[in-house]
């Protein structure tokens, strides 16, 4: 029924893949690490001149700390809509541009967040700006530009939850997998400062009086780490330990920071419980240990996506390229929009590998195809298995 609708939509793509590296150069070309709000400003500004041009109603939430939230809607703001989403945030310090901005050598494109994810941003762009050629768009659609996923979306969270609620599905923009598939599952995941206090003695005078919080961390880093199961897909990581003031002093201090990921829910709830009873054992006298949390992910349990990726993949493959489904152990906000029991997929952007590395690169030859494939889907989206519909 929307067949030719996406044609349309197709069609106009199919010219503008110069016209989107060229956006993808814009962007690229302004530093925008999740602490710039001046350069997370800056890109949405961009972002919103090429919106509005088309007609586009862009809504701008200023936040005082990090960068303005943008949200792009068309076709209305009635629920049963379907989100789409972007971080402009990137994980490289102001200043990275200076040094090694946007380059380009046959079909790589290189430079600061090109695939993670300034390609993603310019993809959203140019699926609404195809949609807003069409006579009629058969559904509402709404796109969240935030600034701060990099860094766990402390700010973003309560907007993409907002923006979430009552749509038919979310669509996140994440880079596409080096192999070319999209993200079908995703682990969520946590982070926590331990710290230990214990009591600091001469080493050599008077040692008993000591109570030393670098050992107790370090018999809690060993149960903490015994949580680790690859099987059921749970890992635990204390990753940095800093503690002591001298080698001769029983160290009254001790921190450490921890990782962990999960596959479910589930998990999530008994992890929590098994830490919290891993720091509060006394099994040190004289130390008394504390743990707070400083970011979490939730994680996109596969069968949330799975309607979503199944119409998805026949798009795919009516445009001409095989896509597969992957489950990667990294998180991202598409577990926030899933945890909330609507159907969303993941690493629909551009393909792009090396992320977070001076040798980033985006697939250039992927912008086209894979816009045309998620505006398809975005038109196609009344055919999602019942199973999913709300
Ligand atoms: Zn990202």
């Amino acid at each position: 029924m929307q067949e030719p609708l996406i044609q349309q939509a197709c069609d106009w793509l199919r010219g503008q893949q110069q016209a989107m590296i060229d956006c993808l150069e814009a962007l690229v070309n302004i530093d925008s690490n999740s602490d710039d709000k001046a350069g997370n400003d800056a890109v949405a500004d961009l972002i919103t001149q090429w919106l509005e041009q088309d007609g586009i109603t862009v809504i701008r939430h200023q936040r005082p700390d990090s960068g303005d939230i943008l949200e792009a809607q068309l076709g209305g703001t009635d629920q049963g809509h379907a989100l789409l989403m972007g971080h402009r945030d990137t994980v490289f310090p102001t200043g990275t541009v200076a040094g090694r901005g946007y380059s380009q050598k046959d079909n790589l494109g290189y430079g600061p967040g090109v695939a993670d994810m300034k390609s993603g941003l310019v993809m959203n762009c140019f699926v609404l700006r195809a949609l807003s050629r069409l006579p009629t768009c058969p559904l509402p659609v709404r796109a969240l530009f935030t600034a701060d996923e990099e860094i766990g979306s402390p700010d973003g969270r309560a907007f993409i939850e907002a923006a979430a609620q009552g749509a038919r599905a979310v669509l996140n923009v994440e880079p596409g997998r080096v192999s070319g598939n999209v993200v079908t599952g995703r682990k969520g995941g946590a982070g926590f400062v331990i710290n230990v206090t214990g009591k600091a003695a001469h080493s050599g005078v008077s040692h008993a009086d000591g109570a030393s919080a670098i050992e107790a961390l370090a018999r809690k880093i060993i149960q903490l780490h015994a949580l680790t199961d690859y099987a059921a897909g749970i890992t635990t990581n204390v990753g940095t330990i800093t503690g002591g003031v001298s080698r001769n002093t029983v160290a009254p201090s001790a921190s450490a920071q921890l990782d962990i990921r999960f596959v479910t829910t589930a998990q999530r709830d008994q992890l929590y419980q098994a830490i919290e009873a891993i720091i509060a054992e006394p099994d040190l006298l004289g130390t008394v240990a504390t743990i707070e949390q400083t970011s979490e992910f939730y994680p996109l349990e596969e069968p949330m996506s799975s309607a979503l990726f199944a119409l998805y993949q026949a798009q795919a493959q009516a445009i001409g390229f095989a896509v597969d489904g992957e489950f990667t152990g990294g998180c991202s906000d598409a577990g926030w929009t899933a945890s909330l029991g609507i159907p969303t997929l993941c690493g629909l952007g551009p393909v792009g590998a090396k992320m977070h590395t001076d040798e980033e690169y985006c697939l250039l030859d992927t912008l086209v195809p894979r816009t045309q494939a998620l505006a398809a889907t975005l038109l196609n989206l009344h055919n999602m298995s019942a199973a999913f519909e709300r």
